[in-house]
Parts: C-alpha cells; structure tokens; sequence
C-alpha cells in the first residue's frame, strides 16, 4: 500500500497547532534532533528499538498487514522504518559501518516511508500482545508522528480535528446552539417513545455527573441510540448528570499525533468543567482512545482528580456505571425488548489493550459483555484469537478514518470482518455490538463493502436503551 498516504497538513492547519507550517529546511537535522530527544523523554521508546531480537511473532498480527499483504505493515518491518535511522545516528556501528547494520539515512525516500506506513498503523498494540518482549510498535508510531509534525510534515485530518476540539471544543465543530438544539430534540424523541420525560441537561451547574461522549454520539448513527441509552439510566438512576458545551468531546486525536501537550490541553477542559460544574464523578460514553485516554491520563495530565466524590472510580466508563446500577438493583431489563437480535460484541482495541474496567482484572472483558447479557437473549462471542486482548481493530482508528484512505480501512477491517461472518453463519448474528464512536463510523460505512447491512452495527447502550424499563424509580442512589 506504498501508494497509500494520508493527505498532508496545510500552513493553516499546522500552525495554530504550533508545528511549523510546511517543512522546514534543515528537515533532516531537525528530524534527527528531535528523535534524539524523544529518546531521552520516552525511556520505553528507546528499549523498543533497541530490544527486538526479529523473533518474526507480531510479522502476522496485525490487522493492516493480514489485509493488505504489504511487508511494511508487518509491527516488524514498520518499527524497522524507525530502528534502521536509530541505528543510523545514534549506534556507533551504524555511524560507522552503515551498510552492515542496515542504518539508513534520514533522507526524502525514508520519510515519504514514516509518512505512509506511521500512518498505515492504528495504535492498537495487537502486535505488543504476541511480543515476548511486549515492544509496543504503537509508541514508535506515536514517536514518529511526533517526529513529522515537529519538522512540519503532518497528517491533515488529526490536526484538524485538534483544531476544532481547540476553538470549539469538539471534533465534529458542533456549536453550542447546535448541540442545545440536538439534545432538546433528543428529550422529545424520547418522550414520544416511551411517555417518560428523561431530560439530557447542558451545562448545568451542580449535577452529580458530567457525561463527556464523544462528539459523533450527538449527531451520528447509531451513536445517538447510544447516547439516548445513558440519557434513560441516568434517569431511571435518579442521578442527575450534565453534558457540558465546553467540554463537548470524549475523544483526544492528541494521543493518535504523540504530542503530549495536545493531549494534555484538550483533556484539560474536561477537568476545567468537572470543577466549574462542581459536578461529583466523571463519566465517559462509548469511545475506545478516549476511555485509554481517561484511564491512563487524566490523573497524571491534569490531575489529581481528588476534588471528585472518592467513593466512585474518577473517570468511570459508561459500561461500568450501568453495570454498577445494575447489580445493586437500580435498573430493570427487559430482556426480550432485544429477542430480534442476535448479538455479538468486538473488543475495542483501545479498552482491550490499554485500559481496566471495574475492581477485577478483565473487567474492561466482562463488564461489557454482562451488560450485553442482560439487555437481551441471544449473545455469542466471535473466535477466541479475535476477541479480549488478542481483538482486532475496526481498521479505522489510529486517525484513520478518513476518506482518502478508505482502501486500507476496508482492507485492515478484514481479520475483525472475517470473525463477525463466522458468527453470522454458524448463530445467526445479525447485531455486533460496539463501544467505540470511532470503530461505529468505521464498520457502518465497511461493513456494506463485504455485503454487510450497516444496521448490524450498534452501541452496547444502545441494547440497554431498548430494554431499560422507565418507571418508578427505585431509589437505590
Ligand atoms: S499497533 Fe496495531 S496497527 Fe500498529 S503495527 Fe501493531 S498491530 Fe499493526
Ligand atoms: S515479536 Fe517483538 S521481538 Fe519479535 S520481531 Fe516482533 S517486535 Fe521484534
Ligand atoms: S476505532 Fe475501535 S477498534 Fe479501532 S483503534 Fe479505536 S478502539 Fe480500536
């Protein structure tokens, strides 16, 4: 897939991220000078590169590589693109001896290479899990993005995203007026259906809870199902909770670019409202990197998060505040609200393999999957190696999903495709169910490509929204 690169960032989507606008003209030096300090900062960096035996155990793990055949997609021969100008300039043999240790220079051809391939690569550490060492290629092409916005070689789609989430506070651009207005008719919609007035505050001051989802769960299908699923517990909870217009967005592509100081600015307007909200706990919708985000992050980013309520979890996921409520009796299910689908569940990657759920180990596994359980009958898991940590990715995380490289996002939702066709065949599957925004957009729009319906696809809450039995509230909370 050599001919596969994303498009580049523009002047003005670079600069008002602080990188430079176009290459600049030492590139080369500053490519090498800023590797040399990513080495220092990232320990880990430096070990992966150093440590890989090429044991050949990641060559076909990865979904990019399984679908595209294409040696550079190999988490080997990917993180090799980097190692090989480790070596370079920063080994005395490669200073050396080049030509034996297989050191490039950092020239025109290997970064046309870091361009294509870093970004042929979702992050997903599927690789690291089949590592003996658990080298994490996902960090090398963190360290890589890094490295290509610092000499002004960057990757459109993400700094444009950043862009907005900067100026409006969102990925999608959505205005206040905008998502007051979604949100006003999403309280309606409910209304009609099911008689009950379950509200969707903004911006209210002194709720329990600031919900923060990723912006797609205010406009998109089938995320806005999703959406309507937290709106109905919460209610039915007796918790009164608040999305906020500042901090519209879950989702942190600062993460995808390496760039610590994005990810740092942009979960810092989600603590700035949690303490002007004076909310008590934190809670995070249905979206893979933003709850590793979440998880890992905000603590150490802009934390400590201990102005929060300490009974509770800071953050919690969404999956396990339902499923909280659930054991302690706070909720009723109707399980035969779901008995028209058959359902299985995709791990996503990022909660899979970069994150916990719940006290117990796994819970990131089970608490999904009990959830899933009880909001309908018919629930079967896909093949073994394709589901916990050993999932495969949709094919369009990583900040992917984009246009222009659709042909690689069809093909690397290949593996994850292949698992859910098994299960359609053998159990009559026809509802995968997701808790990720960015793997919803990318499997309704892939899935049609292998002659799948879109409406295969849905949110875990989406179960639960249709089997949520609104009524008397019990007064558990
Ligand atoms: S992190 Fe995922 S996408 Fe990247 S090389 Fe490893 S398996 Fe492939
Ligand atoms: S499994 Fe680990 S040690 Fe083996 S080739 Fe891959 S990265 Fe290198
Ligand atoms: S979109 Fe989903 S499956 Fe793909 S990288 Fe993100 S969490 Fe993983």
């Amino acid at each position: 897939m050599a001919h596969l690169a994303p498009y580049p960032g523009m002047p003005k989507h670079m600069e008002p991220m602080g990188f430079p606008g176009e290459r600049v003209e030492n590139w080369q030096q500053k490519g090498v000078e800023k590797l040399g300090e990513l080495l220092k900062k990232y320990r880990s960096l430096q070990v992966y590169l150093d440590i890989c035996v090429k044991c050949g155990a990641c060559t076909d793990k990865c979904h990019y590589y399984l679908g595209t055949q294409d040696a550079n997609n190999m988490p080997v021969q990917r993180a090799e693109l980097m190692r090989s100008v480790y070596r370079r300039y920063f080994t005395p043999a490669g200073k050396m001896f080049p030509g034996l240790v297989n050191a490039v220079d950092f020239d025109e051809e290997t970064l046309q290479k870091w361009f294509t391939y870093f970004h042929q690569c979702s992050q997903c550490r599927r690789c690291s899990v089949f590592c003996p060492f658990g080298i994490d290629t996902a960090e090398i092409t963190m360290a890589a993005r890094e490295i290509m916005n610092a000499i002004g070689v960057g990757h459109k789609y993400s700094v444009e995203i950043i862009g907005k989430v900067h100026q409006i506070g969102n990925n999608l651009g959505i205005p206040k007026p905008a998502l007051k207005g979604t949100l006003e008719f999403l309280e309606e919609e409910i209304l009609d259906s099911t008689g009950h007035d379950v509200r969707l505050p903004l911006d209210q001051p002194g709720a329990d809870v600031l919900l923060v989802a990723p912006s797609a769960d205010f406009f998109s299908e089938p995320h806005i199902q999703s959406l309507m699923g937290y709106a109905k517990v919460f209610h039915q909870a007796g918790i009164s909770f608040t999305i906020s217009s500042y901090a519209s967005e879950a989702a942190n592509f600062g993460m995808f670019i390496g760039s610590y100081e994005h990810q740092k600015k942009i979960a810092k307007r989600v603590v700035e409202q949690a303490r002007d909200l004076k909310v008590k706990r934190l809670v995070v919708g249905e979206c893979g990197h933003a709850w590793r985000v979440a998880y890992s992050f905000w603590n150490t980013l802009n934390g400590p998060l201990d102005f929060l309520d300490p009974r509770y979890p800071a953050p919690q996921h969404i999956c396990e505040f339902t499923h909280d409520l659930l054991q302690r009796g706070a909720l009723s299910l109707d399980k035969e609200a779901n008995d028209n689908y058959r359902v299985t569940f995709h791990d996503s990657c990022n909660v899979a393999r970069a994150t916990r759920m719940g006290p117990k180990a796994g819970g990131q596994f089970e608490i999904p999957r009990d959830l899933i359980r009880a909001s309908c009958n018919h629930f079967v898991d896909m093949d073994e190696d394709t589901i916990h940590e050993k999932t495969f990715c949709c094919g369009g995380g990583g900040g992917l999903l984009t246009d222009e490289l659709m042909d690689l996002r069809i093909r690397g939702a290949l593996p994850r495709v292949t698992a859910l066709k098994r299960v359609m065949e053998s159990d009559k599957v026809n509802f995968m169910a997701l808790i990720c925004a960015i793997c919803k957009a990318q499997f309704s729009k892939v899935l049609p490509m292998y002659g799948i319906s879109m409406d295969v696809v849905g949110g875990v809450h989406q179960l639960v929204s249709n089997a949520i039995q609104l009524g008397a509230k019990k007064g558990v909370v």
